[in-house]
């Protein structure tokens, strides 16, 4: 057991979804060829007058709403004076007094408790560039395409005591924010990226340590990892007697260990002051209402009404919540075939099981919802047997296409021929004396049986109704 435990805050930045940059009309997509998303407002030239985004700021309002924050009424934007190449005009127009968010709370779950994580601000800011570095020619490229793309800044207290609770937050932060609609949230492309702040202190103590900031952690599996290894690196150097330093360190997966940057900067090293370029913003209750009343449905809202409106089970709507591909690919269904509980347990039993032995995965999906959607309500309505729906999944997973063609193609509807029906049954029976006699002996589980050997002989010719009703009366005969 350890002499200390851990304390977190998290920074979180995310990106969001508007068509434009936050200053300026260049495209705030992903990617692009270096430096072919840029104007002059946002690379810095001199003398050009940035022009605040209002779709930016619809955004991060819905992000304070969903994250229970108080909005701010009167709201305006300060410089943030740094040089690194990454930012050509050597400051970044962020919000230091007046952020639009302060003060939120979002409820977490963490291995089956409930905990409140306390937001202290969101902030609306300006992406910086990227660096690519190129060390065997010993150069550095800067790419602007990412300059000026919207972000948000999120700012926690220091709510956190272990990893469980931070990576819950995260994953409950990228839902709030996909639900939304103002983040998509790919950590792999840094859409949304954290910082995790970390001290320890001896156990029992009321005073927090020296606390270091974790950078470059990509995924959620980095974060945990990263932490567990710089708690470890801090209790090391206070049981040897040596003192944290307040700095900002690096994570590197492929080592496993944390290493210097620089040290931290406190705000007064960036030497904040009103940007006089952006004016500051006074909303109206009549603004802040409309916008609030455009938010979506949010995860808790939507696992409430499958459970109540669809009876799904609390556990499978949490999964199907729980992954807004899933969940937009579940609705799109349910507008084909209105089914729920059919169409949920094919995604959570076939769809799924397939995604988990790699065969499939929503993001390269190469059909909708509404094609699963009839698949389910073919093999619902006894139009098509289990075993070539099964098929039938299999053929869209590799190649796409709609269930009717499929079946069309491979010839596997269920086409109720009652005299290959007749024959098939009446042949099995006469076959097998022994398990004849078991059932009309009351052994009513030798019924399966037969069932199996009807349905694998007649492939799909005749309906499980049908097959049943045959087998039955034939065995009372
Ligand atoms: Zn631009």
């Amino acid at each position: 057991m350890s002499a200390y435990f851990p304390t977190m805050g998290l920074e979180i930045h995310a990106e969001l979804l508007t068509k434009s940059k936050v200053f300026c009309t260049c495209s705030a997509e992903f990617g692009g060829t270096p430096n072919s998303r840029c104007c002059p407002v946002c690379s810095g030239l001199p003398g050009t007058l940035p022009v605040l985004n209002q779709k930016a700021v619809e955004y991060i309002i819905k992000a304070g709403y969903v994250m229970n924050c108080d909005i701010s009424r009167f709201t305006k934007w300060d410089r943030k004076n740094y040089f690194y190449p990454d930012l050509p005009k050597a400051y970044q127009i962020s919000q230091m007094p007046r952020p639009v968010c302060l003060s939120g709370k979002v409820n977490i779950k963490v291995n089956g408790e409930d905990k409140v994580i306390r937001i202290n601000r969101i902030h609306l800011e300006e992406d910086a560039g990227k660096l690519v570095h190129d060390d065997a020619r010993h150069l550095s490229y800067a790419d602007y395409n990412r300059c000026g793309v919207p972000l948000i800044e999120i700012v926690t207290e220091p709510d956190f005591h272990s990893a469980d609770e931070v990576i819950a937050f995260i994953e409950k932060i990228k839902l709030l924010l996909q639900y939304a609609g103002i983040c998509d949230c790919k950590m792999e492309q840094g859409s949304i990226r954290c910082d995790v702040n970390i001290s320890i202190a001896p156990k029992g103590s009321t005073e927090l340590g020296t606390r270091t900031e974790l950078k470059n952690l990509n995924s959620l599996k980095a974060i945990a990892k990263a932490i567990e290894v710089e708690i470890d690196r801090q209790e090391e150097l206070l049981e040897s007697g040596e003192r944290v330093i307040q700095q900002t360190r690096r994570f590197n997966e492929q080592l496993g260990e944390t290493t210097a940057m620089r040290s931290k900067e406190d705000a007064h090293d960036y030497r904040y002051f009103p940007d006089p370029d952006i004016p500051p913003i006074i909303f109206t209750e009549e603004e802040l209402e409309s916008i609030k009343n455009s938010i979506p449905e949010l995860p808790e809202q939507r696992v409430e009404r499958y459970v109540n409106e669809y009876g799904l089970k609390k556990a499978d709507a949490d999964i199907i919540v729980g992954d807004k591909k899933i969940c937009d690919f579940f609705d799109e269904a349910l507008a084909v075939y209105n089914n729920p509980k059919a169409v949920a347990n094919y995604i959570l039993g076939e769809l799924m099981n397939r995604i988990n032995r790699g065969e499939a995965d929503m993001e390269n999906l190469k059909f909708g919802g509404a094609d699963l959607a009839k698949l389910v309500e073919f093999m619902q309505t006894d139009k098509i047997s289990q075993a070539n729906a099964k098929a039938i999944l299999r053929e869209m997973i590799e190649n796409g296409g709609s269930a009717k063609d499929i079946a069309d193609r491979d010839d596997l509807w269920i086409k109720e021929d009652n005299d290959l029906l007749a024959k098939v049954v009446d042949e099995i029976i006469a076959n097998n004396p022994k398990p004849v006699e078991q059932y009309k002996n009351g052994d009513q589980k030798v019924f399966g049986f037969f069932m199996g050997q009807a349905n694998k002989a007649l492939k799909g010719a005749a309906s499980p109704k049908a097959i049943q009703e045959y087998i039955r009366k034939k065995l009372s005969e």
